[in-house]
């Protein structure tokens, strides 16, 4: 559910008309609806009011302040994977006692300022961290909460590249390990064990292998509750696909029902950290044909955002869905790519595409979560603008790089 829609046979972000925006910030942009935005972090939290419960918004997937900032408003709190998400949800307002700190290489800096802000607890992914953690901790002088991610060992049935719950991932630690690891915890003077935690993969559109991760660590919590380990929080990650073609994931509310149902009688606060079913589908990269090219075999549209600005079709082959701004049902088949020299530089290949003119605008669905976070400046491609609309007006979020931001930091 967002609020792309047309009117007029003009596509809208709200009551903004994309072709406005493209005037007045130029191509490429990415735009976000703030009423989407509100709208998912309502509906997911709703959808667990049954029971206690903290949405941590996982702050990877869209990391601009101005965003972070609605979210603080909003009262989230934010899962953190960097000393540099951590500093900007700070920036922004968030409570770091709504803050935890996840991610399988954390530095002795990072867990230092994470330590002194005082964030909610640190998801621990290896025994080895969970010395350095104990380290920084005595060394300040400080208890720290603190609490394990598990790995279930349970195949998220995803792209692969976003799978992290079994044995051949980075992530987490073994069931076995974990038994382990809170055992030997209670010896470490500084570390207070207020959780377990586990987050299998992303963009997972069946409720099959969220069930498993379910019967898993309920099984896990009430082992350690048998043994006298007193926890205050299930983190149960985050992980909920969204629809950017024909998948027609689990509902929040579908979802939220699941995980409550298997946790309620644990007498245990929830903690979630969604990041892109709440961001996703509330963002386009709008971009503009530059020209069409016809090969032999083939037909191009080429268009001025690429793999720098949107990585996802090149890292995972993911579908985007391509409104064009100005109503068209024509079609054509057509590969959709971008001007950066490499041959992964696609957005859509062997598409049936709106038939379009070169100066002609496009809307790259779903394109809020894992879109800006994940881009860069390859090809001296300077960064794209973000713009946040709401209702009938909009904002910049973040300015189109120059050509001087790209040389700023060179020696
Ligand atoms: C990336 C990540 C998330 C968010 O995943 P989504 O699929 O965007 O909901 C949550 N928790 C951890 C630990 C992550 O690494």
């Amino acid at each position: 559910m967002h609020y792309f829609e047309y009117h007029a046979g003009q596509l809208h972000c709200e009551q903004v008309p994309l072709q406005r925006i493209a005037d007045e910030v130029g191509t490429p942009a990415y735009v976000y609806s703030e009423r989407t935005l509100h709208r998912h972090v309502r509906v997911f939290d709703e959808a667990f009011q049954s029971v206690p419960h903290l949405i941590c918004y996982a702050v990877k997937a869209n990391s601009n302040i101005n965003i972070l900032r609605r979210f603080a408003e909003w009262g989230t709190g934010f899962d953190i994977v960097s000393g540099g998400e951590l500093f900007r949800v700070l920036r922004a307002g968030g409570s770091p006692e709504k803050v935890i700190f996840s991610g399988v290489g954390k530095t002795l800096q990072e867990i230092r300022y994470a330590l002194d802000s005082g964030i909610l607890f640190f998801n621990i992914e290896s025994s080895a961290e969970m010395d350095l953690i104990h380290g920084v901790a005595r060394q300040a002088n400080k208890p720290v909460r603190v609490s394990i991610r598990t790995n279930p060992d349970i195949d998220a049935r995803t792209h692969p590249y976003i799978s992290t719950g079994t044995q051949k991932n980075k992530f987490g630690v073994s069931l076995p390990e974990a038994r382990e690891l809170y055992r030997n915890m209670r010896q470490l003077s500084n570390v207070d064990v207020v959780g377990v935690s586990c987050h299998i993969g992303s963009q997972i559109t069946e409720m099959g292998p969220f069930e498993e991760a379910l019967a898993s660590i309920r099984r896990f919590v009430l082992e350690l509750q048998a043994e006298g380990v007193a926890l205050k929080y299930l983190d149960f990650g985050g992980g909920l696909g969204i629809p950017y073609d024909a998948e027609e994931p689990p509902s929040p509310a579908i979802y939220a029902a699941s995980v409550a149902c298997a946790t309620r009688d644990l007498g245990i606060q929830l903690v979630l950290e969604p990041g892109r079913v709440i961001a996703g589908n509330a963002g386009i990269l709008l971009t503009r044909v530059l020209l069409k090219k016809n090969q032999s075999a083939k037909k191009f549209l080429v268009v001025d955002a690429a793999m720098n600005d949107l990585i996802r079709p090149a890292l995972y082959g993911s579908h985007h869905q391509l409104w064009p701004v100005r109503e068209e049902n024509n079609k054509e088949k057509v590969d959709v790519v971008g001007p950066v020299c490499e041959s992964a530089d696609f957005i859509a290949r062997d598409r049936d595409v709106a038939v379009l003119h070169a100066g002609e605008l496009l809307a790259v669905m779903s394109a809020g979560a894992y879109g800006f976070s994940l881009s860069s400046n390859y090809n001296s491609r300077p960064r794209v603008a973000e713009v946040l609309v709401n209702g009938d007006s909009y904002q910049v979020i973040r300015r189109r790089e120059s050509y001087e931001d790209l040389i700023r930091l060179e020696e």
